[in-house]
């Protein structure tokens, strides 16, 4: 059985049996794993107090003889990725992320790494949702502002567009349907995205949340 040893985030850590955890793990070069945490739930383990969400890890595992479900040897807790206040807004990052990257995806942990960073430059509201956003770009969830998701034409940043079933969509293509997505809007939500230091109003946070609420919910029917 091999060991291994690698850079983690932590995504979820679910109670098994009375005394261990299962273990729910984005890693930097063996993409997305689950690990058995013996013990872990006991006072004195060693893993009690390591095994933080929203930290920077090292982690090291026995690879499973069969299955998929390897076995923590060590953690090492090195740096808290957001600050104290910002952690109940990391929390959602960590549970989109786990949809977004699912089990046999080898992509996640630079994507949440860098949405975590995100989020610490910005204000909690819009930067969660900058966060996101991100996150489900890298996906290939979302298309870009500049562009109609139907039809692929450009559509110049001073043209007013339309939230319509999940899609970034023209005038033409909503035919004036769906929520209107004002050039101002789209500016500001582009801007947000790559400048930590333009704010965003809350009426275009709010459309934002919008936007990826419903993305979420038609891809949860869609995989129902
Ligand atoms: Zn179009």
């Amino acid at each position: 059985m091999m060991e291994q040893a690698d850079d983690a985030l932590l995504l979820r850590a679910l109670p098994f049996s009375d005394s261990s955890l299962t273990l729910h793990v984005l890693t930097k070069n063996h993409g997305r794993i689950s690990l058995m945490a013996r013990g872990a739930r006991r006072a004195k383990s060693p893993f009690r107090a390591s095994l933080m969400p929203l930290h920077h890890l090292n982690i090291r595992w026995r690879e499973p003889r069969t299955g998929s479900m390897g076995t923590l040897i060590e953690v090492n807790r090195l740096k808290p990725l957001l600050q104290e206040q910002k952690m109940l807004a990391g929390q959602t990052l960590l549970a989109k992320a786990s949809i977004l990257f699912p089990d046999g995806v080898h992509a996640g942990f630079s994507e949440l790494w860098n949405a975590l960073h995100t989020l610490s430059e910005r204000p909690e509201g819009s930067g969660t949702a900058a966060a996101i956003w991100e996150m489900m770009l890298a996906s290939g969830w979302v298309g870009d502002f500049e562009h109609c998701w139907q039809c692929s034409e450009p559509i110049h940043l001073s043209e007013t567009m339309f939230w319509e079933h999940s899609h970034l969509c023209c005038v033409t293509c909503a035919q004036h349907q769906g929520l209107t997505v004002t050039s101002g809007c789209r500016k500001s939500l582009l801007n947000h995205l790559t400048n930590s230091n333009i704010k965003l109003i809350d009426s275009y946070t709010n459309i934002w949340n919008e936007m990826i609420r419903s993305t979420f919910l038609a891809h949860q029917i869609m995989h129902r």
